[in-house]
């Protein structure tokens, strides 16, 4: 499903020969999803998909956004690996990369261990220090564990700035669907992540906000744009 993003967004701003010689650029993951809940919010919606400006949200274990503009997705926030993009239950997502070399240099790590560092022990897990399933970590963060809250509070950052740039790359939004683990479930996270979003037409509706597992509209009906929850195949 990402292999239709133009090149400016799946080239990495390295020496062009690391992407002829080696492959390196952004292939993007959960196309099968992105794909399935895009197509699914359109015709739930009675619209053309060609005519939507949709960004999907893949929020589970792991974690992705799709900027899909007319059917097709033209970026996607996982990268080379699934490493890359927002913050995940034990995945850091994009870094400054010198964290990496300051780690070997600095403090002798080696490879083997930054890997395991970056793609096990960070996000959520790393940040909250209780655990990367996201219901122990909004109980934790229920009973004030600070560090619980500090990692909510990064992760619904890292996914609002996402989908902000996701409507800058498409020119606007129409349609903004939640999917996966946390984004069919979690109504508290699909508030936090939209606060501060408003500006760009829509208005949560909160009674159906609270809904869990089932494909049905949050946004009120006069919501220019439209908020979906849309559970994932
Ligand atoms: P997935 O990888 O799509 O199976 O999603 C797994 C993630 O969804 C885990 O972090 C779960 O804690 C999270 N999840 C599942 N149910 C809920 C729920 N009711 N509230 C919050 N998070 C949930």
């Amino acid at each position: 499903f990402h292999q239709t993003m133009p090149k400016h967004a799946y080239i990495c701003p390295v020496p062009y020969e690391l992407y002829e010689k080696y492959g390196v650029r952004k292939y993007g993951f959960h196309g099968t999803s992105h794909k399935y809940v895009s197509y699914k919010v359109a015709e739930t919606m009675g619209k053309d998909i060609k005519n939507l400006k949709i960004i999907t949200c893949h929020l589970g274990n792991g974690c992705s956004l799709a900027a899909v503009k007319n059917g097709k997705s033209v970026d996607t926030s996982m990268g080379f690996t699934p490493l890359a993009g927002v913050m995940m239950g034990t995945r850091s997502g994009s870094i400054d990369p010198s964290v990496i070399s300051f780690l070997i240099e600095q403090h002798g790590y080696t490879i083997e261990q930054i890997d395991e560092l970056l793609n096990k022990k960070s996000g959520i897990l790393g940040i909250s220090g209780v655990s990367s399933d996201f219901r122990d970590v909004l109980e934790a963060a229920e009973s004030e564990n600070e560090r619980a809250k500090l990692a909510l509070e990064i992760f619904y950052y890292k996914v609002r700035t996402q989908i902000a740039a996701y409507a800058g790359a498409m020119g606007g939004v129409d349609v903004i669907v939640f999917t996966a683990g946390i984004g069919e479930n979690s109504s508290i996270t699909r508030r936090e992540i939209l606060k501060g979003l408003e500006f760009f037409g829509f208005t949560i509706n909160t009674e159906k906000n609270e809904l869990r597992g089932k494909i049905q509209e949050i946004s009120n009906e006069d919501s220019r744009v439209k908020v979906y929850v849309v559970p994932t195949n």
